[in-house]
């Protein structure tokens, strides 16, 4: 069974196809720039040159049009037609409370996915621009949603709601979402794994640290907390996003600098983070690099990221009374030898040893505590789109 996973941005469509018999991609690549000057498709198919295609991408049903093209081409293709494509899996950033699992898109769900629009109006109309795409360009394919909110769907009330009056919740579902689900699940399916442990015996603690990082505390498999909110700006510092501060800092600088709600918005949003605190860069390579060549500006910013990784740690053992394992994911916590080596050195009160040896690593699975260390720590590479095509097939599966 082959899965086409696709991942839809408002200018942008990243694709996987998995041969689902053993997990293996077929081929991948990403549409940049629809509906702008300069669209361009970057095809990368398995053990193939890669192929850049200029193109005048003015919509996303184009985009799907020339993705399918692509993975047909009789020479860069890598399949025969478009009927090996046994099902589409798509990554839907909100669900709301709707959905608490991955499902089988019908004309229900899309209406659902359009009620949550409000919650996630830069992130949910791509996505459901995709899933149309998709219907128009092969139809009678089946298609699945895979949510980044749908794994926390198991925090308790007390987790999720604010402090609010509590009609905000009933009226406007205000309450605490969290994302990157995918990646929690996975990562903590992983390292189960790789100790040799049920899942349901395990207190874990999964660090995504990206571009946008959040982190969650799981119990027994799952999610009973994590630090994105609302919406993806709550939590640890991100890249160029506050993560969580004083609300009553909004008003204030409304006021102060007279910015509008959009502004505000986008100063939280695009403006802070690391890159507002270091003034350098939002990428943590950038920063790393200025610190290293002595910016002071730099250098806190990693540390007051660190920091609040630290924090989050620490009030997440309170939370689920205790952790048997710490895991680090995505671009920064894959990749960043020192700031994982940063965020350890201050949680040995936990139990908790890195080794510098096991941590020199980027990019792969395994055990970076040292021997003893009665707190392990892992990095595991995440996958999403694995995810994805893997509960698509559980789904479509069972379609048969
Ligand atoms: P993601 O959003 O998961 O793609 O992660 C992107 C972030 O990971 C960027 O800020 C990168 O700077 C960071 N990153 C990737 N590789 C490294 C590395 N070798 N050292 C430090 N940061 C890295």
């Amino acid at each position: 069974m082959k899965v086409l996973v696709v991942n839809c941005g408002s200018s942008s469509i990243k694709y996987q196809l998995v041969n689902m018999n053993d997990e293996s991609v077929l081929a991948k690549g990403l549409v940049e720039r629809i509906g702008l000057d300069g669209s361009v498709l970057t095809h990368q198919p398995e053990g193939k040159d890669k192929v850049i295609i200029n193109a005048d991408i003015s919509d996303h049903s184009i985009g799907i049009k020339l993705v399918i093209e692509a993975l047909t081409d009789a020479k860069h293709g890598v399949i025969a037609s478009m009927k090996e494509i046994a099902a589409v899996g798509h990554r839907i950033v909100h669900g709301g409370e709707k959905f608490a699992d991955s499902v089988l898109i019908t004309p229900d769900v899309m209406k659902a996915l359009e009620e949550c629009i409000e919650m996630a109006p830069l992130h949910n109309p791509p996505n459901i621009m995709g899933v149309n795409a998709c219907s128009k360009i092969m139809p009678g394919v089946p298609q699945v949603a895979v949510f980044d909110t749908a794994f926390h769907q198991t925090m308790p009330k007390e987790a999720f709601l604010y402090a609010i009056p509590y009609e905000a919740y009933e009226k406007y579902g205000v309450r605490r979402y969290g994302f990157h689900g995918t990646s929690h699940k996975f990562v903590s399916q992983q390292v189960a794994e790789l100790m040799g442990k049920k899942l349901a015996d395990l207190r874990i603690i999964t660090c995504h640290l990206g571009n946008g990082s959040s982190i969650a505390a799981i119990k027994n498999g799952k999610c009973i907390d994590t630090s994105m909110g609302f919406t993806p700006l709550d939590g640890l510092v991100m890249g160029t996003r506050s993560g969580g501060i004083d609300p009553a800092i909004l008003p204030f600088l409304m006021k102060k600098e007279k910015m509008t709600a959009e502004q505000i918005d986008n100063y939280l949003n695009k403006k802070s983070g690391v890159l507002g605190i270091s003034g350098v860069s939002s990428d943590f390579r950038d920063i790393e690099e200025a610190a290293n060549a002595g910016n002071e500006r730099a250098a806190l910013a990693l540390d007051m990221f660190a920091y609040r990784v630290r924090k989050y740690v620490g009030s997440y053992v309170a939370a689920i009374g205790g952790v048997d394992v710490i895991v680090f994911t995505a671009g920064l916590g894959e990749n960043s030898i020192t700031m994982r080596e940063k965020i350890c050195n201050g949680l040995e009160y936990l139990g908790t040893r890195i080794d510098p040896v096991k941590n020199n690593i980027r990019g792969k699975a395994q055990e970076i505590s040292a021997d003893g260390s009665e707190v392990k720590i892992f990095v595991i590479p995440t996958n999403e789109e694995l995810v994805i095509a893997r509960d698509t097939k559980t789904i479509c599966g069972n379609l048969a």
